[in-house]
């Protein structure tokens, strides 16, 4: 499931590869995908424009647009991807959206599950300042509170948004702290540390190609044993989601 660095990834590839081709049609005949949007909508305010900046805050990521066009939102959902001048997939519908551009080019949101989303001047209240960019003190005062499992502090969107279930169980891991830990009872210099090593697990991410490289993923199985230590690892659901941690190195 697409989390921070590969969302990260896909508005990359529309920064290098999208901006400043000018929009010949628009194909938004998913109905689903587009919702509430109606077929043709989405083409009526994009066509003869260009996308001028890519954005992202969390797993959410927009479009400017030029002329003072609206901001077009596109989220990946589970699986979903963006292919820019990419050849057709072995079934075309999984293309769920699809921008053509004047040069022949296209850029779509490429999702066999059908859980993306594409959508006009998206509403991001609600979504949380961006875990890979936020302040020590914002990170302090937003994680460092409350009685939930440290875990699902760090998923809550609304706190912090991009943590998702793998980068959540790295960079606990990274930062030796149990995903079990009522949030609140946090020292100042764990919760530092904390977000010291959330930023380097997103950058490794990013650069790597995906949450699935971190150190401790590939161990996150029955008989896993921690990269470092060799300990034997914890399983248990925190936060409604299957968590991994080293019980000897993550106090
Ligand atoms: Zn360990």
């Amino acid at each position: 499931m697409p989390e921070l660095p590969e969302v990260e990834r896909a508005r990359q590839v529309i920064a290098r590869h999208a901006l400043g081709r000018r929009i010949t049609a628009v194909d938004d005949a998913d109905g689903w995908v587009c919702r509430p949007h109606g077929p043709g909508e989405i083409a009526d305010a994009l066509v003869g424009r260009e996308l001028t900046a890519a954005h992202r805050r969390g797993k959410s990521m927009w479009c400017e647009t030029s002329g003072d066009g609206p901001e077009l939102g596109l989220h990946l959902g589970m699986a979903g991807r963006i292919v820019v001048d990419a050849p057709e997939p072995a079934t075309p519908a999984w293309d769920r959206f699809t921008l053509h551009f004047e040069d022949g080019g296209r850029m779509a949101l490429r999702d066999k599950r059908r859980l993306g989303r594409v959508r006009l001047d998206p509403d991001l209240n609600g979504v949380g300042p961006d875990a890979a960019t936020i302040g020590r003190e914002a990170f302090r005062a937003r994680v460092g509170r409350g009685g939930a499992p440290l875990k699902a502090r760090l998923m809550d969107q609304a706190v912090l948004a991009g943590v998702g279930n793998l980068l959540a169980d790295e960079t606990l891991w990274r930062a030796r702290l149990s995903p079990l830990r009522p949030a609140g009872d946090l020292a100042q210099d764990e919760l530092d540390r904390l977000r010291r090593e959330l930023r380097a697990a997103v950058r490794s991410a990013v650069r790597l190609g995906g949450v699935h490289t971190g150190r401790l993923i590939p161990h996150r199985r029955r008989g896993g044993r921690c990269p470092r230590c060799r300990s034997k690892l914890s399983r248990a659901t925190v936060g409604g989601r299957t968590t991994w941690w080293c019980p000897a190195e993550q106090t």
